[in-house]
């Protein structure tokens, strides 16, 4: 895969998690060393393959033309924006083609031209994410690189069609793939030591994306082996596909909330509008919660911002994990948060909400020397009992809400719904 893609995407984990986290590097002294370690071995790699590497004007020649489709590819796709900290992108159909085809001093060349790019083109970003991401990609294009010379003598054999180069090529892709995801998860996990391994290094999206990318980046090489001329009918499809797939990360960003990664407001309303409306046609129960972490400007007093993000990211994977997969949850302000249990009746939400309190309850951030515990209240509202659309139901559920502050918090409360009373004149009275 792209190496770059990798590096990019996961560098979304990296990059958020350390943005987070980049000011209390006091006590991360491992993770600055590890970058220093990463930076410093490609530099070394440099020296050492640039005085070892017999100078010829068609590999300076090939470099530049890919490094072009690349400078295309950014400039095609860079008027559509880049959410921030997401980045996946398809650059590696012309970083692959430059590690097998040329000698392993390109690989580490070419992500430096890149990120140039990038950085002065799409998004200036901090310098050191840049820097790591290109160290990391050209180290492992580099290896790539090494792995491809060392079983096929002639790079241009790949062009000739017979299955061992094709196959060794596509070996180096996997192995280009694999570490600069392991260079990265490394970083990312020691940025946060209590994400999954699994969490950490892919999920099935980037997979699909990583096996694209494989294909594309064999594909150009065996093209630009049989003539460099032919890069130019590889490039439509790739910047068309980097283009598409910019737009659907946009796409996503636009839904999310980027400090939680909950739904943000607008995307939940559109979804609890529709949950609603599909309620109502089947008669379905449906329960809205709206909670909110007490006495949350205190932490943010007690401890600083930084550590109330902290929080807030901490109760909404809380909130994530410990509901079902249709359930519509969402960040809906500051330090509150909107679900919308589709199916739920009075006992079934009241249940939902009681064991959301007192998981959040037990959680126990844990900041510098200290653990940070917070409570939350919840007010709730039914489909039908309170209300029978969405403005109905949230000023219910706010009203609840309210009542478990003045109660005292920690608590959920559902308001309670008087019988009709009687007129005094109604026949229908007995
Ligand atoms: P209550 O129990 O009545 O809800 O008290 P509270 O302190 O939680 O409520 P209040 O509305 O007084 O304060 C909410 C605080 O949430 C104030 C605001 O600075 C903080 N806040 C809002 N958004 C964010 C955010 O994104 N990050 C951080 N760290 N704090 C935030
Ligand atoms: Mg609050
Ligand atoms: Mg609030």
């Amino acid at each position: 895969m792209a190496v770059t893609s990798h590096a990019s995407i996961k560098s979304r984990d990296v990059v958020s998690t350390l943005a987070d986290r980049w000011p209390l590097l006091g006590q991360r002294r491992w993770l600055v060393a590890y970058f220093c370690f990463i930076v410093a071995l490609d530099l070394a790699a440099i020296v050492w393959f640039w005085t070892s590497t017999v100078f010829q004007w068609k590999d300076a020649l090939t470099f530049g033309a890919l490094m072009g489709c690349g400078a295309v590819c950014i400039e095609a796709t860079r008027r559509l924006g880049m959410p921030a900290g997401v980045s996946r992108d398809l650059l590696s159909a012309w970083w692959l083609p430059v590690a097998l085809l040329l000698p392993p001093v390109y690989a580490l060349f070419a992500p430096i031209v890149l990120q140039v790019l990038l950085q002065l083109r799409v998004r200036a970003t901090m310098l050191y994410r840049r820097v790591f991401s290109s160290a990391a990609i050209g180290l492992a294009g580099c290896t790539a690189s090494v792995t491809f010379h060392g079983f096929v003598e002639h790079p241009w054999e790949l062009s000739r069609g017979s299955g061992p180069p094709i196959l060794i090529a596509v070996a180096s892709a996997v192995i280009f793939s694999l570490l600069n995801i392991g260079l990265i998860a490394i970083a990312a996990h020691m940025a946060n030591p209590d994400a999954a391994w699994r969490e950490v290094l892919w999920d099935r999206e980037s997979m699909l994306l990583d096996i694209v990318e494989l294909c594309l980046g064999v594909t150009v090489s065996i093209a630009c082996g049989i003539n460099l001329g032919l890069l130019i009918f590889t490039l439509p499809p790739v910047v068309l596909l980097q283009r598409s797939l910019l737009h659907a990360q946009l796409q996503a960003a636009a839904r999310t909330d980027a400090k939680t990664g909950l739904l943000n407001a607008a995307a939940w309303q559109r979804e609890a509008d529709t949950e609603i409306g599909r309620a109502r046609s089947t008669g379905d129960s449906l329960a809205l919660l709206i909670i909110d972490i007490d006495h949350f400007k205190r932490v943010n007093d007690a401890h600083g911002h930084l550590v109330g993000d902290q929080v807030l990211v901490g109760v909404a994977s809380m909130l994530r994990s410990q509901l079902r997969e249709y359930d519509v949850v969402g960040r809906f302000g500051g330090e509150e948060f909107a679900v919308l249990l589709p199916g739920a009746d009075t006992d079934e939400a009241r249940r939902v909400a009681e064991r959301l309190r007192v998981r959040i309850a037990r959680m126990a951030i844990p900041v510098e020397d200290t653990l940070v515990r917070v409570t939350i209240s919840t007010g709730v509202a039914l489909m039908g009992v309170h209300g029978d659309d969405l403005i109905d139901l949230l000023a219910a559920a706010d009203l609840a809400l309210y009542r478990a502050k003045e109660l005292g918090r920690d608590r959920v409360c559902i308001p309670a719904v008087q019988p009709p009373r009687a007129l005094p004149n109604d026949p229908s009275t007995p």
